[in-house]
């Protein structure tokens, strides 16, 4: 019987968050006035072990996770990330195996090493092609020619096709789309537009910052003529569009105003090993207790299956105009 939340949806996607700390204080994520010198990261010890992240991995894929997304913080600075990648894609069972990065520590060596391990795609978030727009974001002054060279090392490496999400935020990069837009045209990487979210509490998130998908696919449109092409697979976010040149596509993802709650397969584990049903979240529950606590394969299964089976979150859509005053989790902690 595979195993359903409460609202009848498959467990199929876990993403796991390998660090809280990145090397990027992106404003709408991890501002500095937050997350600066002062800040108490999770010591290392906190954090679950390679050995630790596999051995629950293999667990979740007996539930019916197929799809494993490494993230972060950054995940490129927890050390010899390409041994987790090996150890995980060697879980029988596993079909994707994929990371979400800034690019900024993707070397060319990285980027074969992590193919070799058995990493088959790759993600890379860039939010502009404009110096000036893309360090005011990522505010530690990283150059936009960075993640071209680790993307660049990406596709060298044959982590393809890459996707490269781009958040966008009202009055800060929007009209960094067309130029994004333009770029990956031809290329054979993905484009993915997102729409500005209200993850955590320290974003100071206002609807008003939210360019909505149908501005977005506008946007693109005007440029160059786009038409509507089928989802891949069930709980797919991104709603996927051609352009009718034959030039490739983009997706948007439209989490504020198109919430895709009834299909949300995912669940995710944190770099100190909580587990969290949505990315809205605010406690999780904690499976390092369980793992040093020397539970059995089948005493973790069991406790992920009721975890699961009494899910019944659906955040995005029942978010009020104005952030909830929830606490929520911040998106560093658990990963985008
Ligand atoms: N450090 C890695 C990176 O930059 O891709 C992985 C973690 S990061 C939290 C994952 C993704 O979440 C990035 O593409 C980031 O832009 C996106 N993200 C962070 N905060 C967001 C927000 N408030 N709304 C929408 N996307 C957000």
């Amino acid at each position: 019987m595979p195993l359903t939340d409460a609202l009848d949806r498959p467990l199929r996607d876990l993403r796991i968050s390998v660090t809280d700390r990145c090397n990027f204080r992106c404003t709408y994520c991890m501002p500095k006035e937050v997350f600066g010198p002062g800040f108490a990261f999770l010591p290392r010890t906190e954090l679950l072990t390679f050995e630790e992240i596999t051995r629950l991995a293999r667990v979740f894929v007996d539930q019916g996770v197929e799809k494993i997304r490494l993230t972060g913080g950054e995940p490129l600075l927890r050390r010899d990330l390409e041994r987790l990648v090996e150890m995980l894609a060697a879980i029988p069972g596993l079909r994707d195996l994929t990371l979400t990065t800034n690019g900024s520590l993707l070397t060319s060596e990285k980027a074969r090493a992590l193919r070799d391990a058995g990493l088959r795609r790759i993600t890379i978030s860039l939010d502009s092609l404009d110096d000036r727009v893309f360090m005011a974001m990522n505010d530690v002054g990283f150059p936009v020619a960075g993640v071209l060279a680790a993307i660049d090392a990406a596709d060298a490496a044959g982590l393809n096709p890459i996707k490269i999400d781009m958040v966008v935020k009202r009055g800060v990069n929007e009209d960094s789309v067309v130029p994004m837009a333009r770029y990956f045209r031809h290329t054979g990487h993905i484009l993915r537009l997102i729409e500005y979210m209200d993850v955590g509490t320290t974003n100071g998130w206002r609807l008003d910052d939210v360019v909505s998908a149908r501005e977005i696919v506008a946007m693109v449109n005007a440029e160059w003529p786009l038409e509507p092409a089928e989802r891949n697979y069930y709980g797919e976010v991104a709603e996927r569009w051609r352009y009718r040149d034959g030039a490739g596509e983009v997706g948007v993802i439209a989490s504020v105003t198109q919430p895709f709650c009834a299909s949300c397969t995912r669940a995710r584990l944190s770099a100190e090993g909580r587990l969290y049903t949505c990315l809205f979240g605010s406690e999780g529950h904690d499976l390092r207790a369980l793992l040093r606590g020397g539970a059995t394969d089948a005493q973790l299964a069991a406790a992920i299956g009721d975890i699961w089976r009494v899910r019944a979150d659906r955040y995005s859509e029942v978010r009020a105009s104005n952030t909830i005053p929830l606490k929520k989790i911040e998106m560093s902690r658990i990963g985008g």
